[in-house]
């Protein structure tokens, strides 16, 4: 059993079967979770055309809405559905999109998801290349005095966290590390420690 009060956020993807090839769950389940779990609910939308389901991924309990910026046309008009909506908007970006394709849009994201696999399946290995686009977005972020989290999802584990969190990164999504592992909450609390050291 998880004790997943052990972690700060809860990380729900979310998967249409077209823009990835694989179908997870939808708003049933996260409208289910968000009743009986009181952390953040942090919800990646790997779906085309995600603006037509800001509201109801909101009113289903997601408080921290992302979206992937090769799925949403008109990114700056979703960005601010999410915000008048009342969650926190967030932009994920698959392996071959450059950060610098966000940065016209900086001041209206309160966080990057990095993709550092390719989205749609879990266990896959981290993609290396991901720590320069880190540096690059946190180094962005710096020179204009912003707050936006960066965050990176896919093959995050005990074996890399620090590297990552050193280029820049300050929330870390792990799925496999967590589950496979014979103590699932001993490895969070790793993780966090590595964290609390590499801040
Ligand atoms: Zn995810």
């Amino acid at each position: 059993m998880i004790n997943a009060s052990e972690a700060e956020w809860l990380h729900l993807d979310i998967m249409d079967g077209r823009f990835v090839p694989n179908i997870s769950y939808g708003l049933d389940i996260v409208r289910a979770v968000n009743s009986v779990c009181t952390l953040p609910l942090d919800t990646h939308l790997m779906i085309v055309e995600p603006e037509k389901y800001v509201d109801a991924f909101i009113d289903a309990g997601a408080d921290i809405l992302t979206v992937h910026a090769e799925a949403s046309t008109h990114l700056h008009r979703t960005l601010q559905q999410i915000k008048e909506g009342g969650a926190r908007a967030g932009v994920a970006i698959n392996p071959h999109t450059p950060v610098e394709s966000l940065f016209d849009v900086l001041e209206d994201i309160d966080l990057v998801l990095v993709m550092s696999v390719n989205p749609g399946f879990g266990g896959q290995k981290f993609i290396y290349r991901t720590l320069d686009k880190i540096d690059r977005l946190r180094t962005e972020i710096t020179v204009r005095n912003l707050s936006v989290d960066i965050e990176v999802d896919g093959g995050v584990g005990l074996h890399n966290a620090e590297k990552i969190l050193q280029a820049g990164a300050n929330v870390l999504v792990a799925g496999s590390a967590i589950f496979s592992s014979e103590s699932p909450t001993d490895t969070i609390h790793r993780m966090k420690s590595i964290g609390s050291k590499a801040t």
